[in-house]
């Protein structure tokens, strides 16, 4: 089976064929010759990863999924949510982002956070979601070189560590990211078996 995954993102594409059966072929957007960048134009996680793989669904109608993720802050009333990555400007600048999100934090005592990931699949005519959650706290100050975006200043619960000092294998066990392609991963191994 070919499933079109719609994302460019290198260590997204290779993490999730790591985990699939030699039957299921993954394809990039580019792998298909889709140049565009996709409207993530949705008020929610979800509502951005659905955007997407309509998209793909809409103009070459394979089976194919899309993904998007975001961090919650409890005191922020869920911000920067769906913004996460444009937090602190068009630019999607991870330093200015994490500055930002320090900055509005000063003055709160509950630092509660969690990440989200959304997976949005059509597969043989269905719909599914697939949602992957870690709960855990904004720490004070940035620790770790590790990870990408928001990572040096996430700590999930019951660890000691931030998301940028932990290997890519342990951040994958326990991220959102990781739970929501495992729910995928087991969803597609049960109907290719
Ligand atoms: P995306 O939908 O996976 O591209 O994530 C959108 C934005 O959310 C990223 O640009 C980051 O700012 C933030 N984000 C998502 N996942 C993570 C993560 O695992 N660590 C740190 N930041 C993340």
């Amino acid at each position: 089976m070919k499933l079109i995954f719609a994302s460019n993102n290198k260590n997204k594409i290779q993490e999730i064929k790591n985990q699939l059966p030699d039957s299921i072929e993954i394809l990039s957007l580019e792998d298909i010759g889709c140049m565009v960048d996709i409207p993530e134009t949705a008020a929610t996680i979800e509502g951005n990863a659905l955007l997407k793989a309509d998209y793909i669904k809409r103009h070459y109608g394979f089976n194919c999924f899309a993904d998007d993720s975001g961090l919650e802050v409890d005191a922020l009333d869920g911000a920067p949510g769906v913004y996460s990555a444009r937090y602190a400007g068009e630019e999607k600048n991870d330093q200015a982002n994490n500055a930002k999100l320090l900055g509005e934090l000063a003055d709160k005592d509950n630092r509660k956070a969690n990440f989200k990931t959304v997976i949005a699949l059509h597969y043989n005519g269905e719909q599914h979601l697939f949602t992957g959650i870690v709960a855990g706290k904004i720490l004070e100050v940035a620790q770790g070189e590790g990870g990408f975006g928001y990572d040096p200043l996430f700590q999930a619960e019951g660890m000691t560590k931030s998301f940028a000092e932990l290997t890519l294998e342990e951040k994958n066990a326990v991220s959102h990211r990781g739970r929501a392609v495992s729910q995928l991963v087991d969803f597609l191994k049960e109907k290719e078996e």
